[in-house]
């Protein structure tokens, strides 16, 4: 089902979904049902054997939500997915896997607020130790900070709120000298902008409640494994281990490797952390995340055409500081972005304020079409100010680290017409200086 020759704007609309084996239905059903039926003795037999993949019990997986990982699967090429009920469990499941025989993940200074807080507050409290790397952005420095007990690389292909984006190739191949996975969260960056994976990376992590849905209605995460990185080196044994309740017909213990070849990753998460921990996507939501991503392209694009614009109307502002896009020509990045994002970087940047705490208190109050919230990638334009509210956990020095100055302000582009977006930034800040 992963392989397909349609095209990506084809493939976010049609694949993984045969309208014959749902009745028909045109638009994927909600199959909002808790359990299912076994047709017979034999047939459960053959389900817990895993000699088929049926769901069970919506817990573990439900038919609407086999629909959106087949689909997800396609357009980021694939082995496995799984969905589950948020990004933010898509990364803690991720990261607790990999670490689950204890260690370390070496990550980056540049991330996501809630990411951040919880390698500060629950990870640790797990055993698992965060490194912030001091070289994320010099691959041969970084392969110096891998400890023999390091797990994985942690980083984001954007980053949120500044948009860094990093060398991922280099960073896969300091990962896969060390014979440890690359994670990539890949939220900003949508597969339609970036696929991680061919670039290297061997799990991509997603929050869908962004602009893989862009409706803002639905909180959901998605974990993605490319099927090529090898479990068996010795460094995640759990993988090999035989377990009895992998076993087969003849009572005899398998491994994941042995039951689920093509993605071992996803289905111990899937068997064990759904199963036990529970952090499923609903049937509903599975579908309101299949129904954003069938305009994923459309979106990104103008999003991304439009931020363009908003850049450059920010970058020629006497009240802007400075401006942080990649595709802006004298960004640091705007190599990277040249190597890895033909289609450009999206729809986040950021700017800084030039001006009082107070002014920047009167620009955010009197902006009137952006709504003024923390998500992102919605088909509205939000703006935000991170230091105070989405990164606001930071304490001063590791605002520092992860260059959070406190006068940042943070855009997320929805679809609006630029010009109406553009005066209302104008007419704020017009107000924010009479
Ligand atoms: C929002 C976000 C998350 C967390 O996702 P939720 O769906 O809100 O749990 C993780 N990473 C990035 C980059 C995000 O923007």
């Amino acid at each position: 089902m992963a392989k397909t020759d349609y095209g990506f704007e084809t493939a976010q609309i049609h694949a993984g979904y045969n309208s014959k084996e749902h009745n028909y239905a045109v638009s994927p059903p909600i199959y909002q049902s808790a359990a299912y039926d076994f047709a017979s003795v034999q047939d459960a037999r053959n389900l817990f054997q895993f000699k088929e993949a049926k769901c069970v019990y919506s817990r573990v997986g439900n038919y609407t939500g086999t629909i959106l990982e087949e689909r997800i699967k396609v357009l980021d090429g694939a082995s496995g997915a799984l969905a589950v009920g948020s990004g933010m469990a898509a990364i803690t499941y991720t990261l607790l896997s990999l670490t689950e025989e204890g260690g370390s993940i070496l990550t980056t200074p540049y991330l996501y607020g809630g990411t951040a807080d919880s390698f500060k507050k629950i990870f640790p409290r797990f055993h698992v130790k965060i490194n912030v790397a001091k070289n994320i952005e010099s691959p041969h420095e970084l392969a110096k900070e891998i400890q023999p007990d390091t797990k994985a690389i942690y980083v984001e292909s954007i980053s949120n709120p500044n948009g860094v984006l990093l060398d991922i190739e280099a960073l896969a191949k300091i990962a896969h000298d060390n014979k440890i996975p690359l994670v990539v969260d890949n939220t900003v960056a949508t597969p339609y902008l970036f696929n991680p994976l061919k670039h290297g990376a061997d799990i991509v992590v997603y929050s869908a409640t962004k602009a893989l849905s862009g409706h803002g209605n639905v909180i959901a995460g998605l974990i993605l494994e490319s099927g090529t990185f090898d479990w068996n080196s010795g460094k995640f044994p759990y993988f090999a281990k035989k377990h009895w309740t992998l076993r087969d017909e003849n009572n005899k213990p398998r491994s994941f490797l042995e039951v689920f070849p093509d993605a071992p990753f996803c289905f111990q998460i899937r068997r064990h952390y759904l199963a036990y921990l529970g952090a499923s996507l609903s049937p509903f939501d599975s579908y309101l995340v299949l129904l954003g991503l069938e305009t994923l392209s459309e979106r990104v694009h103008r999003q991304t055409k439009n931020a363009e614009k908003i850049a450059a109307f920010l970058t020629q502002n006497e009240h802007v500081e400075w401006v942080r896009y990649a595709a802006l020509p004298d960004s640091p990045y705007n190599k990277l972005a040249k190597k890895y994002f033909p289609k450009g970087v999206g729809g986040l940047l950021a700017f800084g304020f030039k001006g009082t705490d107070k002014q920047l208190e009167t620009f955010i109050d009197s902006i009137k079409l952006f709504h003024y919230h923390v998500n992102i990638g919605d088909v509205r334009s939000l703006l935000v100010n991170s230091p105070q509210t989405t990164h606001g956990e930071l304490e001063p020095h590791e605002k520092v680290i992860a260059d959070i100055p406190e006068n940042l302000i943070r855009l997320s582009i929805g679809l609006e017409n630029p010009e109406d977006l553009i005066n209302d930034l104008t007419q704020a800040f017009t107000k924010a200086f009479q």
